[in-house]
């Protein structure tokens, strides 16, 4: 007999791509959005203006340069990649974590990283077939260094991807545990700065030490995460491999204008990332003020804290009904268990927050 579609499905269709849940993105239509780690900053009028002049001449029926040589070299001086290093472009740094994925895989390759962190580098593994290796932080979200040795021992991961400062805690692992993990490492460690604007820190001049290091930016979290633009920083020979992976066009047109002019006026968007900064430690005492909350300190754009037990749930269905949308982080369990994350909005979108909060707790 003929099979039917499902058991077509489950024949063709790998399982551990059906085993997979897609990646969820709630509906935010009229809410306060502190959920996905976005700037709350628009540009001034006349920037807007500026910038939509620039579109006026966008080749839309022309392809994108296939490199984006202008954009990249741009790029290259705004993060001060050292002499000797290129730069590689991605859809977004998630399309670059499955390039570097799909460079290296292999059956029973290993990709290893903290626990919690990322989930698109535990989703991508399963895109790239590859095995996943996670191991828990500890209790304060610090590297568990014997735990990270004992495991890299063990399965000899081809990548580790060390968030830096880490989704969804907040925190900059301390630096000399994340130097002994590279050099540990008999694979490529990358380490992924989304959230550099905002840490003070980075592992850009390590790279020129450090032959199995690749370091990871994105434009998303500096107020223009529409545009998807990440960036992927190291030695030649590593990544004239990874952009053979790279489909042709991956930049649009609209996205390299944009991204060259915003980085022409970069102190547009240092300034915003301040204003951020400012907002994280108002936010951080505002928040330790309010009762039974645990609040961890941050250096992302973004604040991990803890909950009452089992009532994590709960205050996010009750922030949600204050049309405020914050990330509930208690399902992931673990270390998790009880949490929730909201991203650091404007003083406006901030005071909505404390005070929806203040309501349901
Ligand atoms: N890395 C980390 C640690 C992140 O938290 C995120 C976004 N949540 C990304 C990478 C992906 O960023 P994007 O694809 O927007 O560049």
């Amino acid at each position: 007999m003929k099979e039917n579609i499902s058991q077509q499905v489950e024949r063709l269709i790998r399982p551990e791509i059906r085993a997979l849940a897609p990646y969820h993105v709630p509906d935010a239509t009229g809410m306060v959005k502190l959920d996905a780690m976005e700037n709350p900053y628009r540009w001034p009028p006349e920037i807007i203006a500026a910038w939509l002049e620039q579109l006026r001449s966008a080749p839309l029926n022309r392809y994108p340069d296939p490199e984006a040589h202008t954009l990249r070299a741009r790029l290259r001086e705004r993060m001060a990649a050292p002499a000797g290093c290129d730069i590689v472009l991605g859809n977004g740094s998630d399309e670059l974590i499955q390039m570097i994925a799909l460079a290296v895989a292999m059956p029973g390759r290993v990709i290893l990283a903290p626990e919690p962190s990322f989930v698109m580098y535990h989703m991508i593994a399963a895109y790239a077939a590859m095995n996943y290796v996670g191991v828990p932080l500890q209790k304060d979200f610090a590297l568990d260094l014997d735990a990270m040795h004992a495991a890299i021992r063990k399965h000899r991961p081809a990548l580790v991807f060390l968030a830096y400062p880490n989704n969804p805690t907040g925190n900059l692992y301390d630096k000399q545990a994340v130097c002994a993990i590279i050099e540990e490492c008999p694979g490529l460690v990358i380490v992924d700065e989304a959230y550099h604007a905002f840490a003070g820190d980075s592992f850009m001049d390590a790279l020129q030490r450090y032959p199995n290091l690749l370091v990871m930016r994105t434009l998303s979290k500096m107020g223009l995460a529409g545009l998807r633009l990440g960036a992927l920083i190291g030695a030649p020979a590593w990544l004239t491999e990874i952009n053979k992976i790279r489909l042709p066009y991956n930049i649009n047109v609209l996205t390299q204008i944009s991204a060259e002019f915003a980085l022409a006026h970069h102190d547009i968007l240092t300034a915003q990332a301040e204003q951020i900064i400012a907002e994280r430690a108002r936010l951080e005492v505002e928040l330790s003020k309010l009762p039974g909350l645990t609040i961890y300190p941050s250096s992302a754009n973004f604040i991990l804290f803890r909950v009452p037990s089992g009532r994590a749930t709960q205050i996010f269905a009750g922030l949600k009904s204050h049309k405020v949308l914050i990330k509930n982080m208690d399902s992931s369990g673990g270390l998790l268990k009880d949490s929730l994350r909201v991203t650091v909005g404007s003083a406006e979108e901030n005071k909505l927050f404390l005070t929806a909060l203040a309501a349901v707790l």
